[in-house]
């Protein structure tokens, strides 16, 4: 049985005393829960203060994004060890935000996963269909494509432990959500890819984490399918009240 797993992305949103003030409600509702990992991802100014707001509790705390190298001439950039000496125990890598504004492919999001594995983080990668292409029948190509790409020469004892996320680019902050069919659907096929490269023991403990406008009610119908194990959450994380609907009904 995979344990869930529901993280929420707060993107470019919340300044320190903002997300310190978050962190705090989420801890209060959420502090205790143990039976999901529940991991809040802020800025990256915020997260040394959220990292203080939630000591003690049973949080995660998660960076939305890294650079490949571990250090250097690289202005602007955050490396995976900075993260982890931050107190960030996961990083969301290949957001489709990062691969449609800021250039991310799926080399970068290779060197990056590669990165991350090495520093001891664990990586949320994220994969999905623009509606064009899922109206062009070619979703499954695409999550080939990207999963593939993102794994390329990563060992299958290293990508042990990594999540994936699901995220149609379509569903994402549009309150359009894919059906519960549609979401199984692609979770039982990168299942079934992450088997072909990684194997069938890795591929079955690897969470697979729904994300596209996940609320607290479509959340029970979406984690109740077999190969849903959890949620990526953007809009609903920002409310402590709705992401712990989220998390209630995982
Ligand atoms: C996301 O950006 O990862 C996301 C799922 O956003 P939202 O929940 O707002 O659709």
């Amino acid at each position: 049985m995979r344990k869930r797993i529901v993280a929420g992305n707060w993107k470019m949103n919340m300044n320190n005393k903002e997300a310190q003030a978050l962190a705090k409600d989420v801890a209060k509702v959420l502090g205790n829960v143990t039976d999901v990992d529940v991991v809040l991802c802020p800025t990256f100014t915020s997260i040394s203060a959220v990292a203080d707001s939630i000591e003690g509790s049973s949080l995660g705390l998660g960076a939305q994004n890294m650079h490949w190298e571990e250090k250097g001439a690289y202005t602007g950039e955050i490396s995976a060890n900075m993260l982890l000496t931050a107190g960030c125990r996961f990083v969301i890598l290949g957001h489709s935000e990062r691969r449609s504004y800021f250039g991310e492919t799926d080399e970068t999001v290779n060197r990056k996963l590669k990165s991350a594995i090495k520093a001891g983080l664990t990586p949320i990668v994220c994969v999905g269909e623009t509606q064009e292409e899922r109206e062009s029948g070619v979703t499954e190509k695409i999550i080939e494509t990207q999963v593939r790409g993102a794994l390329e020469g990563v060992a299958s004892a290293d990508f042990d432990g990594a999540v994936v996320a699901y995220e149609p680019v379509w569903a994402i902050g549009t309150g359009l959500t894919a059906s519960t069919e549609q979401a199984q659907e692609v979770h039982a096929f990168i299942r079934k890819l992450l088997a072909s490269i990684v194997g069938e023991e890795v591929a079955a403990k690897t969470r697979i984490q729904y994300g596209g406008s996940m609320k607290p009610a479509n959340a029970a119908e979406l984690l109740g399918q077999p190969d849903i194990d959890g949620g990526l959450i953007g809009g609903a994380a920002l409310d402590a009240e709705s992401f712990a609907g989220i998390v209630n009904a995982s």
